[in-house]
């Protein structure tokens, strides 16, 4: 037991002693290499691509096996509560987030002081119906096994030379010529929305059908505890892989000061907003839920937190959420496999919050101060944009075209912002994952009494003991 606790502290340990030591080599070789040396980075880059790729290669088993077998342990009636008490928390954290950035941007006016921004000019393109639309087509996929390695679509009409830029940074993206709409796939490599929506129907189903399917149950429990245990082995891996991650971010980064100066105080409004979010806002929400100190509960996710920071990618950190929640903090199995997943997927704090701060401040960048109607709007489809989001680097900057185009603002200037959104990206990301934990947590307490109204024998049956 003490050795355990040693060696997840020496984890946590190696991960922050990575993270200075990533930054510092960054820092250091920016002075030795030249820019254009890009094949340095690529190999300087490779355990870092090693390690997001162990995580990836565990998401997709983890989370259809995580959904399945908690829906399908779990009597539907119970399951639909903590679902419902699921969507409100995810909800109403997400409109708290969008509100907070909308406060902080109004009354720090970043927008309005960077003089020196090169403005794109104005032009509107793409379509919010459309993209509610890519939702919820998404959501069901027409095919399973395809959209385990491909298609999380989106369409972007009229899309313009700069857009389509952006986009392709952090997708994948297929021209279609006769209607000039360019269709985006996600570069995690999956339709993870639709994953889950059909995850939960499937594992719900299971239990109703009820003994005839209890084979399709015990072999879900059993790949998942099988990949549980595959995720304490990358565990062991990630301080390396996120030591060089970082680095060649830090190697590749553009002239800071440069950036900082046009950038610094849009970057400390968003910055401001996550930490008020991250540190004060949720653990009180959590503190008021359970009456539990939420720095203990934050302290024991810091694996989660430092990996979200490094990967950029709360799909990607899934496998470690999951196991601090569980084994760390010790939320309960069956809530812990039902919300994280279905959380690392649509809820997304911080990403609500950026899209809010990012919109206002481009409105202002080009001398517009929005109305109220134009704020309801931009909290209203940031939120959206938010849940729409795959947990891959940098999908916020691309679903914010939604909120740009929905007040009217010229989509080209995400530009604006591009030179500093990679390092908000891992800031948000991290405010994600914590957010997911947290709703994991107040869930896990919350329905408490659930699973002590349970028998002795169904407890063991449903915890895996
Ligand atoms: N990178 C974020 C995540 O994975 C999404 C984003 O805001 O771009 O949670």
């Amino acid at each position: 037991m003490i050795k355990e606790v040693l060696l997840d502290n020496l984890i946590v340990i190696f991960m922050i002693i990575a993270v200075i030591i990533g930054i510092g080599l960054g820092f250091g070789l920016r002075d030795v290499w030249e820019p254009s040396e890009k094949r340095k980075i690529f190999y300087l880059e490779f355990p870092g691509q090693l390690l997001l790729s162990m995580l990836k290669l565990l998401i997709l088993p983890l989370i259809v096996s995580s959904i399945i077998t908690a829906l399908a342990t779990m009597d539907n009636k119970s399951s639909g509560r903590i679902g419902l008490g699921a969507i409100v928390y995810y909800l109403t954290t997400t409109l708290i987030a969008v509100i907070l950035g909308i406060i902080l941007v109004v009354s720090i006016q970043p927008g309005f002081s960077s003089d020196e921004l090169d403005r794109a000019g104005s032009s509107r393109d793409s379509n919010p119906l459309d993209s509610l639309l890519d939702l919820i087509r998404n959501c069901f996929p027409p095919n399973i096994i395809e959209a385990c390695f491909s298609k999380l679509e989106t369409q972007y009409t009229e899309t313009t030379e700069e857009v389509k830029k952006i986009i392709t940074n952090v997708y994948f993206t297929v021209v279609d010529e006769t209607t000039q709409s360019v269709k985006i796939v996600s570069q995690s490599g999956m339709n993870i929305l639709g994953l889950v929506v059909f995850s939960v129907f499937f594992g719900s189903t299971i239990n109703h059908v009820g003994e005839k399917a209890k084979p399709l149950r015990d072999l879900f429990e059993a790949i998942n505890d099988v990949i549980m245990v595959l995720v304490r082995l990358v565990i062991w891996f990630s301080p390396i892989g996120i030591m060089f991650l970082i680095a060649a971010k830090f190697v590749a980064m553009e002239s800071p000061e440069k950036t900082f100066t046009q950038l610094g105080l849009y970057f400390g409004t968003v910055i401001a907003g996550l930490f008020i979010h991250g540190a004060i806002i949720l653990p009180l929400i959590y503190f008021v839920a359970t009456r539990k100190n939420p720095f203990v509960f934050l302290y024991r996710m810091l694996r989660a937190i430092i990996t979200a920071w490094g990967t950029a990618s709360s799909s990607a950190t899934l496998p470690i959420t999951m196991d601090c929640l569980i084994n760390k903090n010790g939320v309960n199995p069956l809530v812990a496999k039902f919300v994280a997943p279905i959380g690392a997927t649509i809820n997304m704090d911080g990403t609500a919050l950026y899209e809010a701060v990012a919109a206002i401040f481009i409105a202002q960048a080009n001398g517009i101060t929005l109305g109220i109607a134009d704020i309801i709007i931009v909290s209203l489809t940031s939120t959206a944009a938010a849940i729409g989001a795959a947990g891959v680097p940098q999908a916020g900057l691309v679903t914010m075209l939604i909120v740009l185009t929905a007040v009217g603002l010229p989509t080209k200037d995400v530009t604006l912002i591009l030179a500093i959104d990679w390092l908000l990206d891992r800031f948000r990301t991290a405010i994600n994952v914590i957010g997911d934990s947290i709703g994991a947590g107040i869930l896990s307490h919350v329905f408490r009494n659930y699973f002590n109204n349970l028998t002795e024998v169904q407890i063991n049956e449903t915890l895996d003991l």
